[in-house]
Formats: C-alpha cells, structure tokens, sequence
C-alpha cells in the first residue's frame, strides 16, 4: 500500500511593504513658527526630536523659553482683533484651505507623524491624517453658522486662546484644537509635545501656505517649560490635553484668574463584552480598543469586562488573534503595533506590568521579535486581575489590556464606573435596548456600540471626573471658544 504523506501545512506570510521615507523631506533644524515666520529662539536652544523606532536624530527643534512664548502670544494678541473682524464666510475660507494642504500633503504628514512617533503607517494614513483635515473641513463649515451653535444667543470669540497637546496624535490634536478655535475667530499658540514636535511644523507651513495672517496661528516648540509658560501667559483661554497631574496643576494655575479652560486628560476605559455579542467582532473590538497606537490612546479599552458565560471563550479566541498581530517597523504598511513613543514612556509601561505581576495578576505576552533598537513592548493581557490591582486603576498608556468579569449588567456597570476616570466605554451586544440603557447608566463622556475608538469631527470628545472636562468636536466643541452672552 502507498502511503500517505500528509500535506506541508500551507507557510505564509507577508512580504515587507516599507512606505518611502523619501517622500518626506525633514529639514535638519526647524526654528518657533511667530508671526508668520519661522524664528530661531532667543537663547538659542534646540533639542533633537528622534525616531522611537531606531533611535536615530530626525531634526534639531527649537525651545522656546518665557520670552519666545510671551512674543507668541503678543504676535496672537496683535492678530486678534483683524482676525475676529473678518467676515465669518472669509474665516471658513481659510480653514477650507488648511483642510486642503493638509490633505494635498497627507502622504508627507502621515511619514512624518510614524518617524517622529512610531506609530504604524497604516494608522498615520488612514487615521490621523484624513482626520485631521476633517476637522479643519468640518470646522470651515461651521465658521459662518456659530449662531446654530449657541441657539440664537448673542456670542463673540474669547480672544487668543494657549493650547498643549501631547504626544499620541501630534496633528490631529493640533487640528481638534486649531479647527474650532480659529472658526470662532479666536487667534492661537500652540505647544506641540516634546517628543513629536514635527507634524505641528508642518502644520505651520501649511498656515504660511495658505496665507493666514501673521500672528492668527503660533508654534512655539519645547518641553513642559514652555507649555507652563504658555498656561501662566496673557492668553484668554487655555486648552490642554494630557495627563491628569499636569492637568491638575494648570487648574490650580488658572483657578480665580477668569480664563477659560479645558481638560482632555487621561482614562482608564471599560469595554464590556456580554454573552450575546458577536465575539469574533467583539474580539476584533478589543483588539482595536487596546492595541490601536500601541495603546498610547486616552480613551484605550484598557479594562476589559466579560461576561462570565463567555469569558473564557473570549479570551481564548482574543489570544489567538493577538499572537498574529504584527509588531515591528512602524514604516511597514502591514505592522499592527509600532513603537513606544519614548525611553520614558516604556519604562512607565514596563513598571506598571512588573507592579500587576508582583501583584499577583497573570501576564501573558505574545512572544514576538522585537527590533534591537527603539522602544518596544509586546502587546500583553492579565488575567485574574482584582480590581484593587494598580493595573486595573492607573493608566499604562500602552499595549496592556486587564481582563475582569462580571454576571449581570447591573454588574457591568458597577465596574465599569469604578474608575477615578470617565473617558470612554464600550458595550458589545446584539440586545440594542441593553446597548441604551448601559450607554445611559456609564459615566463616560463617550459610550461606543459594538465599535471600540472611532472618531468623528461632528461627535463630541470629553471626559467626566479625572478625565476632564470641556468638549471637543461638533457644535459642542465651539462652545469653549466664545464667551456667550444671555440674549
Ligand atoms: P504630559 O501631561 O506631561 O504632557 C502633555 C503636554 O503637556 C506636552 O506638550 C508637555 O510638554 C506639556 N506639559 C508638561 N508639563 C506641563 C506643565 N507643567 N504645564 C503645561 N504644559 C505641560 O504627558 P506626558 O508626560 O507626555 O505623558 C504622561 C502620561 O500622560 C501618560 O502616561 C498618559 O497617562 C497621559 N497622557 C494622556 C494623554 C491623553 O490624550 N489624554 C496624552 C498623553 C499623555
């Protein structure tokens, strides 16, 4: 009799797909962008901004000091007044604009953004960018209709508005600020994060492109310093998006000074998975809520509620789908994970995992080559996690995702809210009518329905309790930007 070899099981995978980095030209130092000019900083200090991915210098970035943000904010002072006069159709024509370059130049931005950050090309292009130019789209729109906004009350902008934004979507925060800020007919400096500086320079050539009035929009590049300087500076309003201490600390700045002020700070995000959801979506779900930019999200589903009936089934096929994930080059148009956004970032991420072990939680991380150089942490979850667990409560701000369970969605909810912060959920169910009444019993300023992270220039963005306040995006996210009168 013949025998039988069995057939090789089929080995494939995918062949590496690098985006040029020569279709992002970076030029070797880049000064503060005042006035509509770009210009070297007083003292003359400048930082390398580097790759998280290999280490390696990518541009020297200027710092401003307490005298380059003061000269910012008197360029934007300066500007406001001509700026707020313009005819409102005149204002969206310049957000339109904007909008446009940014799209003109998306291939550039989204290298960029990856170089600078390490997040995934395929993240860069399909996400932040085409986001951030819906935001100036949408924001263009709404210039000439503010009065739909505030319901026929009487409104004018609050002036030059000082805003920070951090490091894990570089020009997409800067749009979320930038967009309704500007169509409100409010003139801005905006301080960009430390360690990814260079979208927002591209940005502001953008401006310079197209033909802004000097002074209506600033960059001042640097660190901390310069974003405490900007928040204690003659602006009228302040908006920060960051960590929850430094958000703190603003507020105590600006207590009793009658500026305006918002907070986008951090979250600990319950998604919530019951029996009767469709699980291989729920998984991609959460595989989306947690592992999307390296976890590096506020409103990351880094709490995941299952329900006990399938908890066990979803973490098996959860598993399976993580260890197919692709980590690595961030420049390759098939990584799923790219690179910790910084030295000090992966130390945090790896302390706190160190912390869930030692405390009794079981990690499992998926065994992946991880380059030598950069800053690398393989995508993680805990399991029999208990809710005291630091994991649990404290934002990790990376690819670690804490499993729990629950019976019913009494439960769910109860766990769910037991958080020093409400920024985000998720609720997967087939049972719309159990979707509404969790949307409606969970403190969390955005609830997401069989979906995880999907954002949207018309929806509003804002947290309750340690995540903040204020609202960005859609009409909401002009109300900061006017002071609005009673008649
Ligand atoms: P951070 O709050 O220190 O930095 C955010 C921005 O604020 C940066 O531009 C920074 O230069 C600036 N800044 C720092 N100190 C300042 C001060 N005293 N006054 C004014 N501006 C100041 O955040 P980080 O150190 O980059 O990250 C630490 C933690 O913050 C993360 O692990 C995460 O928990 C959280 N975080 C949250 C978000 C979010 O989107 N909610 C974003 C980034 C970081």
């Amino acid at each position: 009799m013949a025998t039988v070899t069995p057939r090789a099981a089929l080995q494939w995978d995918y062949a590496p797909a690098p985006e040029s980095r020569d279709a992002a030209s970076l030029r070797e130092s880049y000064d503060l962008f005042i006035n509509g000019a770009f210009v070297a900083p007083t003292d003359g200090t400048r930082v390398q901004t580097i790759n998280p991915a290999t280490e390696e210098p990518l541009a020297s970035v200027a710092f401003a000091g307490a005298g380059d943000v003061a000269a910012a904010v008197a360029a934007a002072r300066d500007a406001a007044p001509r700026w707020a006069a313009l005819p409102a159709l005149e204002r969206g024509k310049y957000l339109f604009r904007i909008a446009r370059l940014i799209q003109e130049r998306s291939r550039e931005l989204a290298i960029v953004e990856t170089l600078d950050g390490g997040k995934p090309i395929r993240e860069s292009r399909d996400v932040d960018i085409p986001l951030a130019a819906a935001h100036f789209f949408s924001y263009a729109g709404w210039a000439d209709k503010l009065g739909y906004a505030v319901g026929g009350r009487s409104f004018a902008p609050r002036g030059v508005v000082g805003q920070v934004v951090p490091w894990n979507f570089p020009l997409l925060m800067a749009a979320w600020k930038l967009a309704p800020a500007l169509a409100c007919g409010n003139t801005a400096v905006l301080k960009p994060a430390e360690t990814t500086p260079l979208s927002a320079l591209l940005l502001a050539e953008i401006v310079q492109e197209a033909d802004l009035p000097p002074g209506v929009v600033n960059v001042v590049t640097g660190d901390g310093g310069a974003g405490a300087a900007l928040v204690r500076s003659d602006v009228d309003k302040v908006a920060f998006t960051g960590s929850t201490a430094v958000g703190k600390e603003i507020q105590r700045a600006l207590a009793g000074t009658g500026r305006g002020l918002t907070l986008e700070l951090g979250g600990k995000s319950a998604n919530i998975v019951f029996e009767d959801a469709a699980l291989d979506q729920a998984v991609e779900g959460i595989i989306e809520g947690i592992f999307f930019n390296q976890g590096h999200v506020c409103c990351a589903g880094s709490r995941l509620l299952l329900q006990e009936s399938v908890a066990e089934e979803v973490v098996r096929r959860l598993w399976a789908r993580m260890e197919r994930l692709r980590v690595g080059d961030p420049l390759d148009k098939n990584t799923d994970v790219g690179a910790i956004n910084s030295a000090a970032q992966l130390d945090r991420i790896s302390s706190l995992v160190a912390e869930g072990e030692r405390e009794g939680a079981t990690r499992r991380s998926i065994s992946c080559a991880l380059p030598e150089t950069g800053y690398w942490f393989p995508p993680t979850l805990f399991l029999d996690v208990a809710p005291a667990n630091r994991i649990a409560v404290e934002e990790i701000f990376g690819p670690v995702v804490s499993v729990t369970t629950f019976r019913t969605p009494a439960e769910a909810v109860e766990r769910a809210n037991n958080s020093a912060y409400g920024l985000a959920a998720g609720v997967w169910t087939d049972n719309g009518s159990k979707a509404f009444q969790l949307a409606g019993a969970l403190r969390a300023g955005v609830v997401w329905q069989n979906t995880y992270n999907k954002f949207d220039p018309t929806a509003a963005f804002g947290g309750y309790k340690e995540s903040g306040f204020g609202r960005e995006g859609g009409p909401s996210g002009l109300l900061p930007y006017l002071e609005v009168g009673s008649a």
